[in-house]
């Protein structure tokens, strides 16, 4: 039995952990979770998986649900991010929460030996140095969840660094895959909204739109690999059959492919090194398929992606600014304050406007975050 921790439990990727869990109830447990404000669904799962720990967001919620549930331990806020990422009974950590809040419960984790599934992107981008740094020290496994990083990684088995040529991530192209950049001048919230491959939640989805996603998984796959930058390449891939590629010297590619659903790396995380059948998961029949296609990104179109390998490129403080920039104009564009193309003008603001800090401790990248923050909430 694997006692596990998810952070983001009513996500997407967190529902759909949960979906793992309740069908291979014989070899996982939930012993703790966190959710935001969606209160109605702690308590189905709360009733469903019967957890040790929960956190919520409020403390009025944590007070409320305390009487209703007194058999459950209850914590709230940032330190029960923590306190769930920590928990003692577990063995692994989902982290699925988004944002760079998800940054020091997996520090945290890391801290206390625990294996980390990790699903959050912003911790890499923000401070990869400093995960990988403490993955090492600590000698624990942190498994991706994302479907690009666990291609690569299942690729990877058996594999050597030294031998890798290049990282090959695939990306669908997201809701505006098709449009020119004058056709994305007026696009609204629902459009973007609407992706064509994968379900996921809101941000996720308009940084696939954007092709942040693609920028902050480039990243991501830099630390996870420890591969430079001039050896990720990004290949649009609208059919989203082919998860990403790994080239070797000799000109081998090895590939991962399935149907897209993400319960399949999810689950993979959750068994490494093992595998488990994973019920109504759709077999690929290539046969049917029949065709898969390929085409150059443009870094001109996509510029998000740009931004990305730049302040990639340049590291220390920069991937900080780009992501923290990214999460307010997102959430700007979401609230209607700002238009889909002002998004990656905020974004190219912030960063030009930051000088880069080389090797940050954690409290400088909370500190640049936290400025960046209030820098683009100014902007917006
Ligand atoms: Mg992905």
């Amino acid at each position: 039995m694997k006692y596990i921790s998810l952070l983001g439990a009513t996500g997407s990727i967190g529902m759909q952990t949960l979906d793992v869990i309740k069908e291979h109830s014989n070899e996982f447990t939930l012993v703790a979770f966190s959710v935001g404000r969606n209160i109605d669904s702690a308590r189905e799962i709360i009733n469903q998986f019967s957890p040790q720990l929960v956190s919520v967001q409020e403390k009025p919620d944590y007070e409320m649900l305390k009487l209703e549930f007194p058999h459950v331990a209850f914590t709230y806020g940032n330190d029960g991010l923590t306190e769930v990422a920590v928990f003692e009974k577990a063995d692994i950590l989902v982290n699925a929460v988004i944002g760079s809040v998800g940054l020091l419960p997996t520090l945290q984790a890391i801290e206390a030996k625990k294996t980390i599934a990790i699903a959050n992107k912003e911790t890499l981008v923000t401070a990869g140095h400093l995960v990988m740094d403490a993955v090492k020290k600590h000698g624990v496994a942190l498994l991706p969840v994302d479907s690009e990083h666990s291609a690569i990684y299942q690729a990877l088995q058996g594999e050597q660094t030294k031998n890798i040529e290049r990282l090959i991530l695939t990306a669908s192209g997201g809701s505006f895959r098709d449009r020119t950049r004058e056709e994305l001048e007026h696009v609204t919230l629902k459009e973007a909204l609407a992706h064509p491959n994968w379900a996921m939640g809101a941000k996720i989805t308009i940084d696939s739109a954007s092709m942040m996603n693609k920028g902050l998984e480039v990243i991501e796959a830099h630390w996870l690999f420890s591969i430079g930058y001039e050896q990720i390449d990004v290949l649009l891939h609208k059919e989203s059959i082919i998860h990403s590629m790994v080239e070797f010297h000799d000109s081998s590619i090895i590939a991962q492919l399935g149907t897209p659903d993400m319960r399949v790396p999810i689950q993979y995380a959750l068994t490494y090194p093992d595998r488990l059948p994973l019920g109504g998961a759709k077999r690929l029949n290539l046969a049917e398929i029949g065709k898969l296609h390929f085409k150059e990104m443009d870094l001109e179109r996509f510029r998000c992606l740009k931004f990305a390998y730049e302040a990639g490129k340049i590291g220390g403080t920069m991937p900080t600014v780009l992501n923290a920039a990214n999460e307010v104009a997102v959430a700007a564009f979401i609230e209607g304050q700002i238009t889909f193309l002002q998004i990656e003008d905020l974004i190219e603001k912030a960063l030009s406007a930051h000088q880069s800090i080389s090797n940050p401790s954690l409290a400088t990248i909370q500190e640049v975050d936290k400025e960046t923050r209030q820098f683009v909430q100014t902007l917006v």
